[in-house]
């Protein structure tokens, strides 16, 4: 299967025409929407508005990042876990009557242990309860929810990463530049594509870059091809893997990646 290439909305903020306009104008497949920075309204008019908007572009393919910065539905306090569970269970439930409607069902990308909690603040017990029911809603609804790899915490060992995504049900979504930035594969314990190997049979959507910057967590485009070759050519070989999301955060950092990826098109395209 050869994966759609699509950008997250981040870099555009909450400009739907802007984002539409840019994806068609520059030739990629889709959009993510990354729902931290672009928020859904309450209002069904504006939600339908958005969805008409959506259904404007057919040749376009759309994918949704969960809510992060203020949610943790694995958190050990329940009033933060049940809260965060709800919230994300209410995103879903937005963007149900879309994701209804759709022949291939919507993925929508998830994670526990953002913005570097620590574990110690966290439920194992809790996580997979919740993991289990966000799953299973979300699939009620027509929706894939797939758990990512982080930086730090449960989703950076490749085990504990797999156990909750067996438990709840889940595929995953490989972040190449979390899992760069993972201590194993920093130490030189884990090699970055026998990473993506290890999880290759739940893989069914990629984030795409370099790293993520330890110190301020940005995302780093590559400088030259042959910082990213090997693991490019791994990520669009997936079996499984349906779309790969250039995650950057600016238009410029999207634009040199994408050249960088297209100008070296002959070296994986046919893989
Ligand atoms: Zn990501």
């Amino acid at each position: 299967m050869k994966p759609k290439i699509m950008f997250s909305s981040r870099v555009f903020g909450n400009d739907v025409q802007v984002i539409l306009d840019y994806a068609v104008t520059e030739g990629y497949d889709g959009v993510e929407w990354y729902l931290n920075s672009f928020r859904l309204r309450t209002s069904k008019k504006h939600r339908e508005q958005f969805f008409e908007k959506l259904d404007q572009y057919p040749g376009l393919y759309y994918t949704f990042h969960l809510p992060t910065v203020d949610v943790e539905l694995a958190h050990r306090e329940p009033i933060i876990s049940g809260a965060s569970l709800g919230y994300l269970q209410l995103y879903i439930e937005y963007l149900a009557p879309w994701f209804l409607k759709q022949d291939v069902p919507p993925v929508l990308t998830l994670h526990v242990g953002s913005n570097s909690i620590s574990v110690e603040e966290l439920d194992w017990e809790v996580a997979l309860t919740n993991l289990k029911q966000l799953g299973d809603f979300a699939a009620q609804r027509n929706g894939v929810v797939l758990l990512e790899n982080l930086k730090v915490g449960w989703t950076t060992d490749p085990k504990t990463h797999l156990q909750m995504a067996d438990h709840a049900g889940l595929g995953i979504t490989f972040d190449t530049g979390h899992a760069a930035s993972n201590p194993l594969v920093r130490s030189g314990e884990l090699h970055l594509v026998d990473y993506a190997d290890a999880l290759s049979q739940k893989i069914r959507h990629v984030h795409f870059y370099a790293y993520e910057s330890l110190d301020q967590g940005r995302h780093m485009p590559p400088e030259t091809w042959m910082d990213v070759a090997e693991i490019w050519s791994k990520v669009v070989a997936l079996p499984d893997a349906q779309s790969v999301v250039l995650e950057l955060s600016t238009e410029e950092e999207l634009a040199k990646t994408f050249d960088l990826l297209m100008d070296n098109k002959d070296k994986w395209q046919g893989r």
